[in-house]
């Protein structure tokens, strides 16, 4: 096992990134929230996913293509790209201490054994167009070749950190330099249909110091033409995976034309297009994200992938200067919208998040194979790219939590976790929180360097805390001044022994849209931390949510539920659900004429988005009609 190595975005040599990786083996979590979410993905998520990958074909189509017997055409063009997602997460699963583990090596093994021999003498490897160079290359819009290829190179380079073995490193070397072969100036000059191979070049460039790689991704990002691109738009996975790509090449390049483009993306993107959940994509048609201010609630397609991207592009913008309305945005979506994507048992999972469900079999009589089953969690999906891209996330999570600058030290994200590295001159260093983060907004850091030295702390103080209080070895500490949406710097000479507290204010708030959301309009979204919390129909006797009122004048009250959803905190409050569910006497009445009394008084729980679709089908709803007065 190789810790020191296993960073996720290795920008430790990264010219124009301020920040510096603390590896992903470097930070155990310990008790708290991610714990137990990573720890059913390592239990349970991770060896299951195999299994199906394996009855679905995904090694079999190795098999056979080293066998001679030509390629998968009855498959899907990406199929390959979900074992190897599914490789990366049991790399990165290979650091915890769970018993799983050996059991995920082996399986491991058994994926890489059947993968480096289907692979061509020149280093191409696909299972779907096989060994015949003849057929390779035809569509590169979209056939997905290059997307595949990408996440071969990212488990690669993953198991290479985590492992320290060679032989997966090895084979996606060789097909890289294959592709510097087919594409680039006076060569192929398609741009990938889906972007992904830039994210992995840039960090095969990092993994190996050879510049082709990068050279070739910024190829590929220059001839897609991302950098002046003036909006977010299009298919939500592949236009966040670009910008991440694009984020990463900046960061070895730092030409400002990038960075003034993806920050027109980001703007864009997160005052038009990003659900309160931080999901993306308003639009089913295309996978896409719509126009602004499209984002409705049950017809949201928010596939957990393009979370997921999200979480990647925002990670890659904090590298270049530590700005905390980046880590704002990833904790969002971390909380939300991409932990909705995977149930509280770590085996079942959403392609699609909608805010808005009726928790209700539906289905069309002219189209017998369309789904008529409540909407509920699968284990896997004919097109099954969001199960592994989850476990991989989930598996590499501690390398989210912290980084290292030239001067300090950096906290992004707060939950029970040891972290034990190393600061920019060298001092070792262990930083322990303590905290019941997200329920609790008081965080205690506990920071033993090995010996004294001067550094500054950076802690993140949330966009959500309207105000955080700080004290340092009991005391208030001299000049520190917290502000919502910015890292507090504490410098000073820090002590083997001290102990900042760190208390953020974690008041229950009603969020409004925009006006121009036409489906949130007279609405309130409910947050309380990064936590956003939905009305679930299994907590109101099966009533529909999606037309519960919440009572503007009666507080919602936090309330930990130990045995609840595996330990959530709640809110309790007051409202009106539906007294009657008959068809109403007319569809449409005159304004004016009074409606049908069809709203009784009622005790209105909220729970965290993300734990919804855990009890069984249910209505559900994240934004509630507000009404102050009696119906
Ligand atoms: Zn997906």
């Amino acid at each position: 096992m190789f810790p020191e190595r296993t960073a996720v975005v290795d920008t430790t040599r990264s010219p124009y990134a301020r920040l510096r990786p603390i590896p992903a083996g470097a930070v155990r979590l310990e008790g708290g929230f991610w714990q137990a979410r990573r720890a059913a993905n390592t239990a349970a998520g991770i060896p299951q996913q195999f299994d199906i990958l394996k009855a679905r074909g995904a090694l079999e189509n190795f098999r056979r293509l080293a066998a001679g017997i030509e390629a998968n055409t009855e498959d899907f063009v990406f199929r390959d790209s979900d074992l190897y997602k599914w490789m990366e997460a049991a790399a990165y699963a290979l650091l915890d201490d769970d018993p799983q583990t050996a059991v995920i090596r082996a399986r491991l093994d058994e994926a890489i054994d059947a993968v480096l021999p289907a692979q061509g003498a020149d280093g191409y490897l696909n299972t779907y167009f096989g060994n015949d160079p003849s057929r390779r290359f035809h569509n590169i819009a979209v056939d997905h070749e290059l997307y595949c290829a990408g996440h071969f190179i990212q488990a690669a380079i993953a198991h290479h950190r985590v492992t320290g073995e060679r032989r997966l490193l090895d084979a996606a070397i060789r097909f890289a330099d294959y592709l510097t072969t087919v594409f680039g100036p006076g060569l192929r000059q398609e741009p990938p249909g889906h972007p992904e191979i830039e994210l992995a070049l840039v960090e095969l460039y990092r993994e190996t110091g050879e510049r082709r790689y990068l050279d070739l991704a910024g190829f590929f990002l220059e001839r897609i033409g991302i950098a002046d691109f003036t909006r977010f738009e299009g298919h939500a996975v592949r236009a966040a995976y670009c910008a991440a790509g694009a984020t990463d090449y900046f960061l070895e390049t730092g030409d400002p034309r990038w960075r003034d483009g993806l920050e027109r993306q980001w703007d864009d993107m997160v005052r038009t297009k990003l659900y309160v959940t931080g999901g993306i994509g308003g639009r089913y048609r295309g996978e896409s994200v719509g126009t602004a201010y499209e984002l409705p609630n049950q017809r949201a397609y928010a596939e957990t992938c393009a979370a997921l991207a999200t979480i990647f592009w925002n990670w890659r913008l904090m590298q270049i200067a530590g700005e905390a309305r980046y880590a704002d945005e990833l904790e969002r979506t971390l909380y939300n919208g991409a932990l909705a994507g995977v149930s509280l048992d770590g085996t079942r999972y959403f392609y699609v998040n909608p805010l808005a469900d009726h928790g209700q079999a539906e289905g069309d009589p002219w189209y017998p194979w369309a789904r008529r089953e409540p909407y509920q969690r699968q284990t896997d999906f004919p097109c099954n790219c969001c199960p592994p891209n989850v476990e991989r996330f989930l598996a590499s999570l501690p390398g989210y939590f912290a980084s290292t600058s030239d001067d300090g030290l950096w906290v992004h994200l707060y939950d029970a976790a040891r972290i034990r590295w190393r600061l920019a001159d060298g001092t070792p260093f262990t930083l322990t929180q303590h905290t019941r983060y997200p329920w609790d907004g008081t965080i205690t850091l506990a920071i033993e360097p090995e010996r004294a030295a001067e550094f500054t702390l950076y802690l993140r103080i949330p966009a959500w805390a309207p105000a955080a209080t700080l004290t340092l070895n009991g005391e208030p500490a001299p000049g520190a001044a917290p502000q919502p949406g910015r890292y507090l710097a504490l410098r000073r000479t820090w002590q083997p022994g001290d102990r900042v507290s760190l208390a953020l204010d974690m008041p229950v708030t009603l969020l409004e849209a925009d006006a121009r959301v036409p489906e949130t309009r007279g609405s309130v979204a409910v947050q309380r931390g990064p936590v956003i919390y939905c009305a679930e129909g299994v907590d109101h006797g099966g009533a529909d949510v999606r037309f519960a009122r919440l009572d503007a004048s009666t507080p919602l009250v936090p309330h930990f539920e130990a045995d609840l959803l595996g330990g959530v905190t709640v809110l309790d409050g007051a409202g009106w659900l539906l007294a009657d569910e008959s068809p109403p006497p007319a569809l449409y009445r005159p304004r004016g004429q009074r409606p049908p009394d069809v709203l009784r008084p009622a005790r209105l729980r909220l729970v965290p988005y993300y734990a919804w679709a855990n009890r069984g089908p249910s209505s559900m709803a994240v934004w509630l009609l507000l009404d102050g007065s009696a119906k």
